[in-house]
């Protein structure tokens, strides 16, 4: 069997055939539902027909710049009403992957932000202790990567960077948490933004020159992932559900919806859940392309979220 599939080939589905296919939506925020300018066409009458239908949905985003709450009032000033417990976003994820780390590498876990205000809030409820910006690398035990806003950005980073090299050179452990691994997002038509997917990959791509060809021991590390396309993010919607991951009939009733391949398609892939591809975001520049079996959305919504194409 082909490991390619021409995704033009694909039928198209609309946000109608969507709701009477599936029991439960999950949906990605940036490109889907919003974008930097204001909501996508469709997006308010969705959400709203969502709430008034009682369908249960979430949104799966990732990013950790803004809590739930935040994120819930930035929506609703663009018309979209979505209740705080219906976000998910991968900065809720650090307190799990905390919580499952090995006993002798826990608490007391000094961390580097790098991000919002609520990004360090995420950190705080997660348990961690947020390092000051002067403290020395000795006092450092994890690098988190939130949001490329932060406005201290460049000696934050430098910062993180001149921590990473010290530990490595010191052989002391360092975590490396990245809770977006997005590169780049839609601001705008035509209009783009890059995000802290992109830093990680400075921080590991420096690290990478830095010990090439060198006759080291050392290892280049790498940030761990907590969003899309790692599966936790899909367990958490789950568990808040009340449905089984492990179960192929739970899975069947579940459709995720988003504009990036190599997030939000592929994430819903590897969990084992459908997936349907927006043209209404970053997604939009793949439509036409061969992709392997893992990059293909089961479903493609070329009018996005609208419920009808006469409004
Ligand atoms: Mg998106």
């Amino acid at each position: 069997m082909s490991t390619t599939t021409n995704q033009a080939n694909l039928k198209a589905f609309s946000a109608v055939d969507l709701l009477s296919r599936y029991h439960t939506i999950l949906l990605d925020a940036f490109g889907v539902i919003t974008n930097t300018e204001g909501a996508i066409p469709g997006a308010i009458e969705f959400i709203d027909h969502l709430n008034a239908s009682h369908t249960p949905y979430f949104i799966l985003t990732n990013g950790a710049s803004k809590l739930p709450k935040s994120m819930s009032a930035f929506f609703k000033k663009r018309g979209l009403n979505i209740p705080e417990q219906n976000i998910i976003t991968s900065g809720s994820l650090l307190k799990s992957y905390f919580d499952h780390l090995d006993a002798s590498e826990k608490y007391p876990l000094r961390a580097l932000v790098i991000g919002t205000p609520e990004s360090s809030e995420y950190a705080k409820l997660a348990g961690a202790t947020i390092a000051p910006p002067q403290a020395p690398p000795e006092e450092i035990d994890a690098i988190l990567i939130c949001d490329e806003d932060d406005k201290n950005f460049i000696p934050t980073i430098d910062h993180a960077l001149s921590t990473m090299i010290y530990r490595l050179e010191h052989n002391l452990p360092l975590k490396l948490v990245l809770s977006n691994p997005d590169t780049y997002y839609p601001r705008g038509e035509n209009y783009y933004g890059i995000t802290s997917g992109a830093i990680a990959a400075i921080l590991e791509s420096i690290i990478r020159e830095r010990y090439h060809g060198l006759i080291t021991n050392i290892l280049p590390p790498s940030f761990v992932n907590l969003g899309k396309p790692q599966s936790m993010i899909f367990i958490e919607a789950f568990r808040r559900l009340g449905l089984d991951p492990m179960l192929a009939s739970d899975k069947q009733k579940v459709v995720m919806v988003g504009d990036q391949l190599k997030t939000d398609i592929l994430g819903a892939n590897n969990f084992g859940i459908d997936s349907a591809l927006v043209g209404t975001g970053v997604g939009k520049l793949d439509l036409s392309q061969e992709l392997s079996r893992k990059l293909t959305p089961t479903h493609i919504l070329p009018h996005g979220l609208k419920l009808s194409l006469n409004r």
